[in-house]
């Protein structure tokens, strides 16, 4: 058998939420290669005698570094085992996914990409905010908030502040001042709905909803921890209305700011 790697995307958290293929190959890996993000109860379905590697970064400390990642696939393709590389959400957003991708090929291992559902899609479906809505949101934007850990965050801002855009930002929590200032001075309402999910999914998720101006505020009052997802336009409105999910503990989209802090 020629030796392949299997880029799995385990989704947002909620094992429930897993594609059928990605369940099947990894009940039928020799080995699995695992981030942090891939939940507790996606690595229960993992049968006990599969090799399990952990290479997890947290951000800025990076547990194995990428090329060591990159070899570590390699090494295990090559010696013949069926290799399962298990990536929180889709492997080919925000997860590095393709730079792996890019290794094997330069190598000539074999490989498959699994598709996962990303938080973006996750954290906006449990939160009850729809990505799009006819009328309000005809695009969506998903925008890395964070840079290599001594980089200052440099995106193109006037770009990013479209009224009629749904931004949703991965790995935002340690920007969030910056992220608010840009908007705002590219242009975007002070009053734009903004949320934040926290362990979207999850059992102890977490959503709160406020507005751009008031989010750096909500980060801090609500002790928010990653991983968590920051959501900024006007489907935000929705939150209260659509919410679902039975954890969910968003306040109410309230404009004023004087009744939000304190909710
Ligand atoms: N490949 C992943 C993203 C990896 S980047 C995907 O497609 O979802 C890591 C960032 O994703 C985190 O900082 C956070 O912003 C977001 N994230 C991932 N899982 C999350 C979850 N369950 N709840 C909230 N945010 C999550």
């Amino acid at each position: 058998m020629n030796p392949k790697v299997y880029l799995v995307g385990a989704g947002p958290g909620d094992p429930d939420l897993l594609t059928v293929k990605a369940l099947r190959l990894i009940q039928d890996a020799d080995v699995v290669v695992y981030d942090r993000l891939v939940s507790r109860e996606i690595l229960a379905l993992i049968p006990s005698g599969t090799k399990k590697v952990y290479v997890g970064k947290a951000s800025g400390k990076h547990h194995m570094n990428q090329d060591a990642i990159n070899e570590l696939l390699l090494n295990l393709a090559r010696s013949g085992r069926m290799v399962v590389r298990l990536k929180g959400g889709d492997p080919f957003t925000f997860g590095r996914g393709s730079e792996e991708a890019q290794y094997l090929v330069a190598n000539r291992i074999g490989y498959e990409v699994v598709p996962g559902i990303t938080a973006a899609a996750a954290c906006s479906a449990y939160a009850g905010i729809p990505l799009t809505h006819r009328g309000i949101a005809r695009s969506v934007q998903m925008i890395a908030g964070h840079c290599k850990s001594d980089e200052e965050l440099d995106l193109n801002w006037k770009g990013i502040a479209n009224p009629d855009s749904t931004l949703v930002f991965y790995m935002g929590l340690a920007n969030v001042r910056q992220i608010r200032d840009e908007l705002i001075r590219a242009g975007l309402e002070r009053q734009t709905p903004a949320a934040i999910v926290e362990n979207g999914t999850l059992e102890d998720q977490r959503s709160f909803i406020t507005t751009l101006e008031n989010l750096p505020e909500m980060v801090t009052t609500k002790l928010i921890q990653a991983p968590a997802m920051l959501i900024i336009g006007k489907v935000v409105q929705y939150a209260s209305e659509l919410a679902w999910f039975p954890t969910h503990t968003g306040e109410e989209y309230v404009a004023d700011e004087s009744q939000q802090l304190g909710a």
